[in-house]
C-alpha cells in the first residue's frame, strides 16, 4: 500500500481537513513536541503524545498521552485508533512502528521521508540522485573500506555513524594521522559514511511548509553557528545575496516535492562562495526554525500542525529580524531565575534535570525589520 493511503483507500491528499475538537498523534516527547502541542492547542486541535520516556516535557501539556515503547504493537494500535492523523517530532521512530500506525490513519509526513533520513546514506545517495550537490562521501563498514575511503577523499573528512546521530553524537573527526583501528573500533559495528570535511563559509537553512494539497511555503533562511556541534545561533535575515536564497529554497522545494512532502522539513546547507552543499534534512520542526515563534505571524509549529491537518498553510512573512539563541544546559540558570533579557521572547522546555549539552530552552531577540 502506498505510504499516503490508509486501508480503506483513502489517500492523505483527498483527507478532508480536520475540524475544531480533532486529535493530532505526537511519536516522541520532546521540546519539539511540546511547542507542536502548543501551537496545536491555540488551533482547537487536540493531541495525544506518545513516548517511552518518563519525563517528557510534551506530557505536561497534552490531554492524553501514552507511555510506551516504539515496539509495543499494542500501544501503537491503541494510540493510532484514539487519533486522527499521526505526526513526529524526531526522524529515529522505527519504521516499523510507522506501518502499524499507517494500517488506522495517515502518518504526515509519510514513511519515504523517515526511512531515508534515519539513515545518512540512504539520504546522501538520495540527494545527489536529485541532482543536489554533497560533500564527497563513501560508505564505511569495515577497516577496508575505510582505509579505501581515505584514499579516495581528501583529508580531513568526518566519520559519521548511519544512524541515530544527531548534535554531533556518533562523529569522529579524521585527520591525517587518525588510526583507523581506533577509528573503526569506536564504530561498535554500526555502519558509517566518511565525508570530506566542508571549509564552509557559513551554514544556513531552510525551514519549509508542505501542504496535503502539494502548496509550499518556506520562511526566510537562517545563518546558524554552531558549538560544540550544537546549534548556537540562528540569524534571520541570514545575510545572503537574494539569488543564493532562492536557490536554497528550490533546493527544499525539490526535496519536499520528491518525498510528496507534508508537514514541515528542514534543510541544513553548508554555503561555499554560491555553492550550496546539502548536509542534513530533517523530516519535523527544527532547532533552526525556533525563531518563527517570536518573528512571524504563524510558527513552524502552527504551520507543520496546519499541514498535517490539511489545513491552507499560513504566510511565512517575518514582521521582524531575529537572533535565536539556544540554551544549552547551565545557560538556562541566569534567564530561569528571572534576569531580564529586554527585547527576547524567552522559552523554556520545563526540563527539570539541567546537563552538559541538553537544550533547555531558547531565546528569541527580535529588532525592527531592516529589509
Ligand atoms: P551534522 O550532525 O551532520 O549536522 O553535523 C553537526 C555539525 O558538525 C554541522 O552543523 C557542522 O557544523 C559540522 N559538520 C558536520 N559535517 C561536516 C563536514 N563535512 N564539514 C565540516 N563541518 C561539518
Amino acid at each position: 500500500m502506498p505510504t499516503d493511503m490508509t486501508p480503506d483507500g483513502k489517500s492523505a491528499q483527498s483527507l478532508a481537513p480536520l475540524g475544531p475538537g480533532a486529535t493530532i498523534g505526537i511519536l516522541g516527547g520532546g521540546q519539539l513536541a511540546r511547542m507542536l502541542t502548543m501551537a496545536a492547542h491555540r488551533l482547537g486541535l487536540k493531541t495525544h503524545i506518545f513516548c517511552p520516556d518518563t519525563e517528557s516535557p510534551a506530557f505536561e501539556v497534552t490531554p492524553h498521552h501514552t507511555r510506551a515503547a516504539y515496539s509495543d504493537a499494542d500501544a501503537l494500535d491503541r494510540f493510532a485508533r484514539s487519533v486522527e492523523r499521526v505526526t513526529y517530532e524526531f526522524e529515529n521512530i522505527p519504521v516499523g512502528a510507522i506501518a502499524i500506525l499507517e494500517q488506522h490513519c495517515p502518518v504526515m509526513p509519510g514513511a519515504k521521508a523517515l526511512a531515508i533520513c534515519q539513515d545518512r546514506l540512504a539520504e546522501k545517495r538520495f540527494l545527489s540522485g536529485l541532482g543536489l550537490v554533497v560533500a564527497p562521501f563513501l560508505p564505511v563498514e569495515t577497516m577496508v573500506d575505510l582505509n579505501q575511503a581515505r584514499q579516495r577523499l581528501a583529508a580531513p573528512a568526518i566519520l559519521k555513524t548511519r544512524r541515530l546521530g544527531y548534535d554531533g553524537k556518533g562523529q569522529q573527526h579524521i585527520g591525517t594521522d587518525t588510526e583507523s583501528g581506533a577509528a573503526i573500533a569506536a564504530l561498535a559495528g554500526a555502519g558509517a559514511v566518511l565525508e570530506e570535511f566542508v571549509d564552509f563559509d557559513a551554514e544556513i537553512s531552510i525551514i519549509l511548509a508542505r501542504g496535503t494539497n502539494g502548496e509550499m511555503a518556506s520562511y526566510d533562511p537562517a545563518r546558524n553557528t554552531h558549538e560544540n556541534h550544537i546549534l548556537a545561533t540562528s540569524t534571520v535575515p541570514a545575510g545572503l545575496p537574494a539569488h543564493v536564497s532562492k536557490m536554497a529554497t528550490r533546493i527544499a522545494e525539490k526535496i519536499a516535492t520528491a518525498f510528496e512532502y507534508v508537514g514541515v522539513l528542514g534543510v541544513e546547507f553548508f554555503l561555499c562562495g554560491e555553492t550550496l552543499i546539502v548536509n542534513e534534512i530533517a523530516p519535523r520542526v527544527h532547532n533552526s526554525g525556533h525563531w518563527t515563534e517570536a518573528a512571524c505571524a504563524a510558527s513552524q509549529f502552527e504551520q507543520h500542525i496546519r499541514a498535517v491537518a490539511g489545513w491552507p498553510l499560513a504566510d511565512p512573512v517575518r514582521h521582524a529580524d531575529a537572533v535565536m539563541q539556544n540554551l544549552i544546559g547551565d545557560q538556562v540558570r541566569a534567564v530561569a531565575a528571572g534576569e531580564s533579557v529586554p527585547g527576547c521572547k524567552i522559552h523554556l522546555y520545563g526540563k527539570n534535570e539541567i546537563r552538559p549539552g541538553r537544550k533547555m530552552g531558547h531565546l528569541t531577540r527580535l529588532t525592527a525589520r531592516a529589509r
